[in-house]
């Protein structure tokens, strides 16, 4: 089927094609709520796959340790200028290869190995790399992790401040990949004043909500701001740093020469690319429906007596709670699947089951809200997510089977950006 959207590529290697062609229809006929996940538009898709791939452009824009620039340069300058004017930042650096590699710059830029680090627990929301235990970051730092309260599954910003004065630590990281509310970064940059420490806001999860005015931004609170490019941004996989003039020289020097080599020119442009479609009045109303979508689907859901971490959302994400049902979070994660909901098993706040096998799913809305679902769609969405927990319950997979072929049906009528029509 794709042999005419990837000729060449059918030519030289039908295998790796039929992969691809197989992707797309799965891409097209599934409903897709993994929170970090999106469509991007074909624009991106196209600057994503040109020749700037063949380009080596080790330095920055000006300062290369390479010739034949004249073009790269340019493409990078308008990424960065783009940044910049979106994110309202003194400086922005677009070359990191991807979150992770871009929060270890931000180690190396402003830490030494030993010292300590501040972040939300990965099992409260945070991320592998704001100092958790099995990553690099908390194995070479010493991390310490706050988390959310029992009770509200909310933050308690005076016990984060009780214990960044105890632990001072050189970086405190505030954001996470499991949060579904609210981000005071006003309060974490005050705590982090008094504590002597480097504010990090990593805002991977949420810069296209916060580029669409639908989340505050943490510009003028925090020190850098750290974000992929392919989650709510809607860009090619990537990231960026960005921060305040004074922080410039360290973050570009800890990027580049300090941990990586040359910058994949053809993701840049891709950034430069999402980044102009984010600036579009059409983006602000994609980031404020991505909420709206959230919103309505976390109270069809609660109507349906779904159990919510923090009783409901503030962004894009919502955090089931399955403790309460017959069907832990793994199982009905890979129910939903065979139903063609595509989502992703998560731990909840105080799991009491492991990582590999937590109570929790995680849901979010920027890839629905891409394809054009709105608000009235969520009480449906909210059912099929019931119906495939009730059948994983039950075992019943003919009752799954239907339930893929009512997605299917009604994602037909609703296009993704990026993928051929069928
Ligand atoms: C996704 C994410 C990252 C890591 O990004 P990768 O591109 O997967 O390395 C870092 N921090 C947060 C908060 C994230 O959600």
């Amino acid at each position: 089927m794709s042999a005419s959207r990837h000729p060449a590529l059918s030519a030289t290697d039908p295998e790796l094609a039929s992969f691809v062609a197989a992707e797309e229809t799965l891409q097209a006929e599934t409903l897709r709520l993994i929170p970090s996940e999106n469509y991007v538009s074909a624009a991106v898709l196209e600057a994503s796959g040109t020749v700037l791939q063949n380009k080596y452009s080790e330095g920055y824009p000006g300062r290369r340790y390479y010739e034949g620039q004249q073009n790269i340069d340019r493409v990078e300058a308008l990424a960065v200028e783009r940044a910049k004017g979106l994110f309202g930042v003194d400086h922005a650096n677009v070359q990191p290869y991807s979150g992770s590699p871009a929060n270890l710059a931000v180690y190396l830029a402003f830490a030494k190995p030993g010292d300590t680090v501040m972040g939300m627990a990965l099992p409260m929301g945070g991320h592998l790399t704001h100092g958790w235990g099995v990553s690099a970051t908390g194995s070479w730092f010493r991390g310490v992790q706050y988390g959310v309260q029992p009770g509200t599954g909310l933050i308690d910003y005076d016990a984060v401040r009780d214990q960044a004065l105890a632990e001072r630590p050189k970086i405190i990281f505030c954001g996470g990949t499991a949060l579904p509310r609210t981000i005071d970064f006003a309060a974490f940059a005050s705590i982090a004043e008094e504590a002597g420490s480097v504010l990090v806001a990593d805002v991977a999860h949420i810069a296209g909500l916060i580029a669409g005015g639908a989340h505050p931004s943490p510009a003028g609170h925090v020190d850098v701001i750290s974000t992929t490019t392919h989650k709510t941004l809607r860009g090619p996989r990537g990231a960026m740093l960005m921060c305040r003039e004074e922080h410039a020289k360290a973050i570009d020097k800890a990027v580049f020469p300090g941990l990586q080599g040359g910058p994949h020119n053809q993701t840049t442009a891709g950034i430069a690319v999402a980044l102009h479609e984010a600036a579009q009045p059409a983006f602000v109303s994609y980031a404020h429906a991505v909420v709206a979508n959230a919103k309505a689907l976390a109270q069809a859901l609660l109507e349906r007596g779904f159990d919510l971490v923090s009783g409901g959302t503030d962004n894009h994400l919502i955090l089931i709670d399955l403790t309460g049902k017959d069907v832990p979070g793994k199982v009905a994660a890979k129910a939903l699947d065979r139903a063609g909901i595509v989502v992703n098993y998560n731990t909840v706040p105080f799991d009491t089951r492991k990582p590999f096998d937590p109570s929790g799913i995680r849901i979010g809305t920027p890839s629905l809200t891409s394809r054009g679902l709105g608000v009235d769609h969520m009480p449906r969405v909210a059912d099929w997510i019931a119906r495939a927990v009730d059948a994983a319950a039950k075992g019943d997979e003919q009752a799954l089977s239907v339930i893929r072929a009512e997605v299917a049906d009604i994602m037909a009528a609703f296009p993704a950006p990026g993928l051929p029509l069928s």
